[in-house]
C-alpha cells in the first residue's frame, strides 16, 4: 500500500472525462417551504448546462433529519431535466455530515455543494462550471464579496479565527470562503479519501490542493425561515475547525506559559531590587493573589484546550459512522421523460 492516493486518472487539466457530469448536493434541514422553487431553478440550470456544455446533471437532496415536510416534498420532486436522488438521514447529524452523505451518494464526476435555503443562487453555477470546464480549475469556491452588513465584533472574530487557523500552515484556508463550491472529478475523489470523522468541510476542500479559484458573490436572503447557525453553533464550528486544522491553540499555551514565566522573572527581579536597594519589605498580598489567579485561569483554559483535542482523538478512535441513511430513492430523468417517474427505493 502506498501512503498517497493517485486521482490523476479522473480528469485531465480541465477536459471533462467522457463519463463525467455534475452532481449537485443540497443539504436540507427543515427547508420544506423553499425546496420546490429551488428545484425549479435547478431544473432550468440543468437544461442550460446540458445545452451549453453537454453536461448531464443530477441533484442529491440530503434530508438531514428534518422535522417538517422536507422529505415528503423532496420525494415528490420531478426528475425533469436532471436525475433526482433523495437521501434521508436517520436523524439530524449536522450540515457537515449531510454534505458527506451527499458526496458519498453523488454518482456523476464533478460535485457542486449548495445550500437548500435559496441563499446560493443556481444562476451563479454556470460561472463556476465555466471555471472548471473552460479554465481547468479543480476547486471553484465562492466567498462573500464583503462583510459590510456585519457587526465589527463579528468581523473581528472572523479575522481572528482565520489568522489562528492559518498560523504557520502550508495550505491557507481562504478567508470568507463558503460551502458553495464546485469540485472537479479528481478533487471530489480526493475529498472522498479523507477518513476523518470530525469534518470541517471548507478546510478539507482547501487542504486537498489542486488548482483553486475564488469567485466573489453576494449571498441572497434566505427563502424562508431563519438560519440554524446561531452564535453557539458558529462557535462550535469554529472550535471544530480550529482543532481539526491547527495546533495553534496548543502553541498559544506554550507561548502564554513563556510569557508568564518571563513576567514572573521580571517581577522577581524588581522585588529583589526593591529589597536590596531601598530595604523595603514588600507586603505582597494583592500581587500574590493576582498572580495565583492568573496562573490558575490560564492553566484551566489550557486544560480545556487539550480536552478538545483529546475529545477529538476519542471520537476518531470510536470510528462511528458519520451518518445513517434511513431512506434513499433515485429518479432518473430519462424514465421521467418517457413515462411517469420511476422510483428505486433501497
Ligand atoms: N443544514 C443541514 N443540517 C443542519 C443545519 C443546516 O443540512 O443541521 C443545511 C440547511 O438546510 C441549509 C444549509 O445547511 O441548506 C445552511 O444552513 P443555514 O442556512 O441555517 O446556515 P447559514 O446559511 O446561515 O450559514
Ligand atoms: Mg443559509
Amino acid at each position: 500500500m502506498t501512503s498517497g492516493v493517485d486521482v490523476s486518472n479522473l480528469s485531465d487539466g480541465g477536459r471533462i472525462p467522457a463519463s463525467a457530469g455534475l452532481s449537485i448536493v443540497v443539504p436540507a434541514f427543515n427547508e420544506g417551504a423553499g425546496l420546490e422553487p429551488l428545484h425549479a431553478r435547478l431544473c432550468n440550470l440543468a437544461a442550460t448546462l446540458k445545452q451549453r456544455y453537454g453536461l448531464t446533471c443530477e441533484v442529491v437532496y440530503v434530508d438531514d433529519g428534518s422535522t417538517d415536510t422536507t422529505l415528503s416534498v423532496a420525494r415528490n420532486l420531478a426528475a425533469n431535466a436532471l436525475d433526482v436522488q433523495v437521501v434521508s438521514l436517520s436523524r439530524n447529524f449536522g450540515k457537515e455530515a449531510a454534505l458527506m452523505a451527499g458526496l458519498d451518494h453523488a454518482r456523476r464526476g464533478a460535485v457542486l455543494f449548495m445550500d437548500g435555503d435559496g441563499q446560493h443562487a443556481p444562476e451563479l453555477v454556470e460561472k463556476l462550471v465555466g471555471h472548471w470546464i473552460d479554465d481547468g480549475y479543480d476547486v471553484v469556491y465562492t466567498a462573500k464579496a464583503h462583510r459590510d452588513n456585519e457587526s465589527f465584533l463579528r468581523r473581528l472574530s472572523v479575522r481572528t479565527f482565520y489568522s489562528l487557523i492559518n498560523w504557520g500552515s502550508r495550505q491557507k484556508i481562504p478567508e470568507d470562503a463558503g460551502d458553495f463550491r464546485l469540485l472537479s472529478p479528481r478533487a471530489a475523489a480526493a475529498l472522498r479519501q479523507l477518513p476523518e470523522r470530525n469534518r470541517f468541510f471548507k478546510g478539507l476542500a482547501s487542504w486537498i490542493g489542486f488548482r483553486q479559484i475564488r469567485v466573489d458573490y453576494e449571498p441572497e436572503a434566505r427563502a424562508h425561515g431563519v438560519t440554524t447557525f446561531n452564535i453557539s453553533r458558529l462557535l462550535g464550528l469554529s472550535i471544530e475547525g480550529l482543532t481539526s486544522f491547527s495546533v495553534a491553540p496548543l502553541r498559544v499555551a506554550s507561548l502564554l506559559g513563556l510569557l508568564l514565566a518571563f513576567v514572573a522573572f521580571l517581577f522577581g527581579l524588581s522585588i529583589l531590587w526593591e529589597t536590596v536597594v531601598s530595604g523595603k519589605s514588600v507586603p505582597g498580598y494583592p500581587s500574590l493573589v493576582v498572580g495565583l489567579m492568573t496562573i490558575g485561569g490560564v492553566q484551566l483554559i489550557m486544560i480545556g484546550v487539550m480536552g478538545e483535542y483529546i475529545g477529538k482523538i476519542l471520537s476518531e478512535i470510536k470510528a462511528r459512522p458519520i451518518y445513517f441513511v434511513a431512506e434513499h430513492s433515485v429518479k432518473t430523468a430519462e424514465t421521467a421523460v418517457a413515462k411517469t417517474p420511476q422510483t428505486v427505493a433501497e
